[in-house]
């Protein structure tokens, strides 16, 4: 097995499963580089809510596959904040993307193949020789399937509705823990259906259902998983 600096590492799952929260402490605890692809997928709707490009709850499909080449997404480090921040064409977009209404559209976007393609080079272009933890739908299926180690990490809907409606009243979002959980329910059916890239797991992934563990929990699940994966 590869040096730890150099492992790049994929963790799938439904959404609010807890992925990005268990992936960011992961990279920190063995020094990788942490890509939350689902974010450029949000960026990808943010832009599409702001230029009309969503009319009458549709989105134009055409014009915003045309528009692509207009959208240029980062991923910059805030030393500050001491987390990464994505940003939308010059502007720090993290704070706006993660509404409910942006969470919708970002699913709806994300099945149109073009969106993909150009999303998934970004991912492979970011990570290009570094190690990483990567969280998304696809990371280990499409983006990375020669991947060091693939989890495919979930939680039952209403554990993963709960955190995310704390999540959002901590962070001062408006929303209802029904609307929290509709939307939950809408994406992981719209991921899981669409016929772009859906969401499935890998073969060679690992399941971790989180429902009843901690942050600490996980981690040290993970300590035991490389553990025997070295020894092998
Ligand atoms: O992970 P997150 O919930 O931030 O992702 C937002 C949306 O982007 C998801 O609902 C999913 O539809 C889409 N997505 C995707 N492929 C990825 C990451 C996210 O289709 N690799």
């Amino acid at each position: 097995m590869k040096n730890t600096e150099d492992l790049v590492i994929a963790i799938d799952g439904h959404s609010s499963g807890g992925k990005s929260t268990f992936a960011k402490a992961l990279a920190k605890k063995m020094g990788l580089t942490y890509v939350d692809s689902g974010a450029m997928y949000r960026a990808v709707a943010l832009y599409a809510l702001e230029n009309e490009l969503i009319v009458d709850e549709k989105v134009k499909r055409q014009d915003l596959i045309e528009r692509l080449d207009a959208i240029t997404i980062e991923i910059r480090f805030n030393s500050e904040k001491n987390r990464h921040e994505t940003w939308l064409n010059g502007r720090n977009i993290e704070d706006e993307i993660r509404g409910v209404e942006v969470s919708k559209w970002a699913s709806t976007v994300s099945a149109i193949p073009e969106v993909r393609i150009t999303m998934v080079d970004l991912q492979r272009k970011i990570s290009k020789n570094k190690g990483v933890v990567m969280d998304g739908r696809d990371i280990g299926t499409v983006v990375f399937p020669s991947a060091d180690i693939k989890i495919f990490l979930t939680a039952q809907a209403e554990v993963r509705a709960e955190r995310r409606y704390k999540e959002m009243v901590e962070n001062g979002l408006q929303a209802s823990y029904h609307e929290v959980l509709d939307n939950i329910m809408l994406r992981d059916h719209q991921d899981s259906t669409r016929e772009a890239s859906p969401l499935k797991r890998a073969k060679d992934s690992i399941d971790l259902d989180n429902s009843a563990m901690s942050m600490d929990e996980q981690m040290k699940w993970f300590e035991e998983l490389l553990e025997k994966r070295r020894e092998e």
